[in-house]
């Protein structure tokens, strides 16, 4: 089948349930357009098990059925297809962007109750493209699939992926690579960038409109409360506090943490040049692009809280009508942030130790322990498991003595608390991962799709990250660190 311009497919025995409550907001929030169709699509990963989840049957379609409709040259009945206008600080310079070479679908009713956007990544130029072609090549597509995926298994608010077809054309980077187009899944695409963007063309209105928009969507307990729009800069800010120190206790590094990436449902979105740290260093940078280390690990809730004020701003005249009063408020919630952020990452640190209670020094004890790994340069995953293994004889972890007395320190932290060593070790299990996708493992499938059309790889790649605390011994391969010719420096944001 060939197809030149969009048609809509004809049955719907795939069981979407469009109901497209942005394409109702204002026309100035976005542009009316289809993705442009692509020349011989085919698929490359369907992600069986999130269909299910939301109540579509992949099953019934054929194979190039299947490629047409998430290439977007076939559109679903009820598919209102847009691109959304937002715009950003860019490693903290302001800018007007928008869905650049996205496609918001439409919105899926879940059988749970819950709503997605459905959207397409790389569906080609829009009014909002600037100088870009619109596409993606198909390896930061496949990218985005396993850490969205992985993290998602780890229990980290994340988008999803749902499928990655390639369009049969090329895409001109440094070099002709394959295009494809990514189908991601998310509670929403919402960005403070959106709201950056509504506050500057539609003024303060405008953002009355996308804030109620929001706390409908989003944050439905906040529409009766006193000041809805000072609780939901709370509620974000607590979201995000919670998903950063997610982040950082999982070891992730977002990378590219500007305005127009951080989503206001508390969602981890836009998978560029992220990476999971393997030997453990708190300046760890992966992107080619972060000169400066803006966005490394150890950065990461400095700019979450700088984002943040950034979506403050945007509802200063919201917050009160007095402007002394509304910026008082703000400054406030924002200075919240870094005690919100402690409080998540320290409660994380503690499930990562076996500890059930709250003592006041169980800060220096992780902080010591994270020094120790710091200085062997320990491979931050493993060190934790390691710990949640067994309970160590002595000095098994690294030979040191300064770390014999850590162990004893923290066997004296585990025997003050009545919970059993048998639930502190289900406890460390269930909070320390055993698998995640290390950046070589990630290249390496990479290569294999892209270069010579092997999806083995990363289906395999896939199933091990699939279940993160589970020690298969299947997946052992998996665990093992880079050895130094395999270790990954930099990642590439593949635009
Ligand atoms: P990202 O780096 O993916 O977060 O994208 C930042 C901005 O650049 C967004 O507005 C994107 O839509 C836009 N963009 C990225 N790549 C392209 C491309 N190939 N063509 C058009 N716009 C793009
Ligand atoms: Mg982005």
């Amino acid at each position: 089948m060939s197809i030149q311009s969009n048609t809509n497919l004809e049955n719907n025995s795939v069981g979407w349930r469009f109901d497209n409550s942005y394409a109702r907001l204002p026309e100035t929030f976005y542009a009316r357009i289809h993705p442009v169709p692509v020349q011989a699509p085919r698929v490359a990963i369907l992600n069986y098990t999130l269909a299910e989840s939301l109540g579509l049957n992949l099953r019934t379609l054929g194979e190039d059925e299947a490629a047409q409709l998430f290439s977007g040259n076939l559109l679903p009945h009820a598919a209102q297809p847009i691109a959304q206008a937002y715009a950003g600080h860019q490693f903290g310079n302001f800018t007007m962007l928008g869905d650049g070479r996205a496609i918001l679908v439409g919105e899926h009713l879940t059988p749970d109750g819950g709503r997605v956007d459905i959207q397409l990544k790389g569906s080609g130029r829009t009014p909002f493209s600037r100088r870009g072609d619109g596409r993606a090549a198909l390896a930061p597509m496949l990218r985005e699939y396993i850490i969205s995926e992985a993290m998602h298994a780890l229990g980290i608010p994340s988008t999803r992926s749902l499928a990655v077809v390639t369009t049969g054309e090329i895409v001109m980077r440094e070099t002709p690579l394959p295009g494809a187009i990514l189908t991601r899944v998310a509670a929403s695409h919402i960005r403070v960038g959106t709201f950056e963007y509504v506050v500057r063309s539609e003024g303060v209105e405008g953002v009355k409109i996308l804030a109620d928009y929001t706390i409908q969507r989003h944050y439905p307990e906040l529409i009766e409360v006193d000041n809805p729009y000072l609780a939901l800069l709370n509620s974000v800010i607590a979201r995000q506090a919670s998903l950063v120190a997610r982040w950082m206790l999982a070891g992730f590094i977002h990378g590219v943490m500007n305005t127009d990436n951080m989503a206001i449902s508390g969602e981890t979105i836009d998978y560029g040049p992220c990476a999971f740290m393997d030997a453990f260093d708190p300046q760890t940078v992966f992107s080619s692009i972060d000169y400066h280390g803006r966005y490394r690990y150890d950065n990461q809730s400095r700019i979450a809280q700088w984002d943040l004020a950034r979506f403050a701003e945007t509802l200063l005249p919201l917050l009160h009508a007095e402007q002394e009063k509304a910026l008082a408020l703000a400054q406030a919630a924002i200075q919240d942030f870094p005690d919100i952020f402690q409080r998540c990452w320290l409660n994380g640190m503690r499930k990562k130790l076996g500890l059930f209670t709250e003592e006041a020094e169980d800060g220096l004890l992780i902080e010591a322990l994270l020094t120790l790994m710091h200085k062997h340069q320990a491979d931050y995953t493993n060190s934790f498991r390691a710990l949640s293994a067994a309970y160590l004889p002595e000095n098994s972890l690294f030979k040191d003595d300064a770390f014999a007395a850590w162990q004893t320190q923290w066997r004296a932290r585990l025997s003050r608390q009545s919970a059993s060593l048998q639930a502190s070790f289900d406890l460390m299990c269930a909070n320390n991962p055993a698998v995640l996708p290390r950046n070589h493992r990630v290249e390496e499938a990479l290569a294999a799709a892209s270069d010579h059309g092997d999806y083995a790889v990363l289906a395999r790649l896939l199933a091990a990250v699939s279940e993160p605390y589970a020690e298969l011994p299947e997946y052992a391969a998996y665990r093992a660190p880079p050895t130094a010719c395999e270790r990954v420096r930099q990642t590439f944001c593949g635009t």
